[in-house]
């Protein structure tokens, strides 16, 4: 007898501990639901009440499905037909239910009855929750794989919904619901050209001073688009006039190319200008995108542009900037050497040859190829010296010899190649919203009057030579600064020196802060504007601030009338080349459209 009631207390007792942790896990589940639930449009689904309504079925049965999961019961369906949805707590028992009729001649549904309370024992249920279907929880990760995030794996997930939901899935339920949750965060390509000219003139809104600019066929059908975000356009004029242009090829449903315009900030990180997704990358694609880029930064003779050697590079650059200097990236060009001169030993030489500082040095090294090999002498010549090599450039390319800029923007696309256009454009917008915030952290907290990795090239050169030279003042501002085999003279006041580093650099070179700290003077002192942390901060002193849920938007008619159609053309024929394991849900019954998009923008045409 009393072993009964003890057991009876203790299963009491288990339960009530359960609900209590049940209900302190729905408290923090709660945030994350509402901003999932304000992010789908979806209304909080932990408010279930006699008179909500639904805007449509299929919302209604997510929502429930999701209220189960998150609630850790289960329930089945007594009725689902046109007019009427009943549900029972699983336990027959129990006093849990709800009846939900649609509203007479519209799709919504609305709640008629609803007992909230639950009178069966929550420690019977069962983890392998059968209202978590994997297109539920695939719908309810979605967000996990939006804005450019690295996915996650099924065993990753595995554990986000063992310990976040209470439901435990297998290894091949994980991996369905993966791959549903990536295939509703790419959305639907033909949908989103649809969506472009919406999303930029939303992003004219929320980013002031953004340019956008897309090109259609007579047909309306897509042909190229162009994004620069207000906050970058207006910190380039921060930045050293270096800008590297590159593409990279898109792997989406309508494949295309995407280009992209970078400069380099003061802390030598990469800095995005403008980006293009256009058909493919030839003559035509790039003359449009220079003649767009040209709205931000201007022609001018000081200005060098950084690329590898393509034909359809060099005339749209000097079709659209005949006053800059075209320089080419000496990485891609090394490739090319290693296919035309395979296993040369020069290829270091040539290496060397184009980051020297001085004439004098590229000279001596030039000549070392000239003897050895003619024909690859010959070819660099051809190439054009004063494209490749820093000493011979007619302007200042500082320490950007490669191109490798932009492809650091194509390496953190990789992950998004395959979406559609305008996922793609949020994603590089989630990305750049990243880096803005940051480095404006980065740099509001550095204490030095120069940014951190100009410091550290600074210190290198300090620690590994300005120790060990010896320097004789010759005036106020001249020194004359030996070391073990040459000599070199500093100008302080003017930041030259012969080495040629503290010129180009534009920080002091070894014999600069010898000099400096000869005459007790701090070498930050003769580092240029660019690389003060004042600069660095300017550049990312703004944001750039997201779209939001397109639920939200306020879009002008003169815009929401314009069509933007998919370029037809260029659909690959046959199947995917992505291995794909179809879910589910996808086969048997018709299933709904999913509404729910990448970048939380629902694709059905606003009404
Ligand atoms: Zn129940
Ligand atoms: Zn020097």
């Amino acid at each position: 007898m009393f072993e009964v009631s003890f057991l009876f207390w203790q299963s009491r007792l288990t339960s009530r501990i359960i609900e209590a942790f049940v209900s302190e896990t729905s408290s923090i589940l709660d945030q994350q639901y509402s901003s999932y639930a304000f992010s789908t449009g979806l209304s909080d689904a932990d408010s279930l009440f006699i008179g909500k309504i639904f805007k449509d079925k299929d919302e209604m049965v997510f929502t429930l499905r999701m209220f189960a999961v998150k609630h850790n019961f289960e329930f089945h369906t007594v009725k689902s037909d046109l007019t009427r949805y009943v549900l029972h707590c699983i336990d027959e028992n129990c006093s849990w239910r709800l009846r939900a009729t649609r509203a007479g001649g519209s799709e919504s549904y609305a709640i008629r009855k609803y007992v909230s309370h639950h009178s069966c024992d929550s420690s019977l249920r069962n983890v392998s929750h059968r209202q978590a279907s994997a297109r539920t929880l695939g719908r309810l990760i979605s967000n996990h794989f939006e804005g450019g995030k690295l996915p996650l794996r099924p065993k990753q997930l595995i554990e986000i919904f063992r310990k976040d939901h209470g439901v435990g899935i297998n290894y091949s339920k994980a991996w369905r619901v993966q791959e549903h949750a990536a295939e509703l965060a790419r959305g639907l390509p033909d949908d989103s050209f649809e969506v472009l000219p919406r999303w930029f003139h939303r992003v004219q809104v929320t980013n002031p001073g953004s340019i956008t600019f897309f090109k259609k066929d007579s047909a309306n059908k897509f042909k190229y688009a162009f994004l620069a975000f207000g906050a970058s356009i207006r910190g380039y004029k921060l930045m050293r006039k270096v800008i590297s242009i590159d593409g990279a090829h898109l792997t989406s449903k309508f494949k295309g190319t995407l280009l992209g315009a970078s400069a380099q900030d003061g802390n030598f990180n990469l800095y995005p200008i403008a980006f293009a997704i256009v058909d493919s990358e030839n003559d035509a694609s790039w003359d449009w995108f220079l003649k767009c880029l040209l709205n931000i930064i201007p022609d001018e003779n000081d200005l060098v542009f950084v690329s590898e050697r393509a034909a359809s590079i060099a005339s749209g650059l000097s079709g659209n900037y005949p006053l800059a200097h075209h320089g080419l990236c000496t990485f891609h060009l090394q490739k090319n050497l290693e296919t035309h001169f395979r296993g040369s030993s020069l290829i270091p030489v040539y290496y060397a040859a184009s980051r020297v500082y001085t004439k004098t040095e590229f000279d001596s090294l030039f000549w070392e190829i000239t003897n050895s090999d003619k024909k690859l002498a010959q070819y660099l010549w051809e190439v054009h010296v004063r494209k490749w090599s820093r000493a011979y450039s007619p302007s200042n390319r500082y320490n950007i010899m490669t191109s490798n800029l932009a492809e650091s923007v194509n390496a953190l696309l990789k992950q998004n190649r395959e979406y559609p256009i305008v996922c793609l454009f949020e994603s590089i917008r989630s990305i750049m919203t990243r880096w803005f915030n940051e480095r404006r952290e980065e740099s509001s907290q550095h204490p030095s009057a120069v940014t951190i990795n100009v410091g550290k090239k600074m210190k290198a050169s300090y620690d590994t030579s300005t120790r060990w030279l010896e320097v004789c003042q010759v005036n106020q501002e001249e020194f004359e600064v030996k070391g073990d085999t040459k000599t070199h003279l500093v100008n302080l006041d003017k930041r030259t020196c012969t080495c040629c580093m503290f010129d180009i650099d534009k920080f002091p070179c070894a014999h600069g802060i010898a000099s400096a700290n000869h005459i007790n003077l701090n070498e930050n002192m003769f580092v240029d504007e660019f690389h003060s942390t004042y600069r660095w901060r300017q550049a990312y002193s703004e944001s750039i601030h997201p779209n939001g849920d397109m639920e939200y938007w306020e879009i002008p008619e003169t815009i929401s009338e314009v069509i933007c159609l998919p370029p037809s053309t260029r659909v690959p024929s046959g199947r995917r080349k992505k291995k794909r394991i179809p879910s589910v849900w996808e086969h048997g019954r018709s299933q709904p459209k999913p509404k729910l998009h990448k970048c939380n923008i629902s694709l059905s045409p606003k009404n």
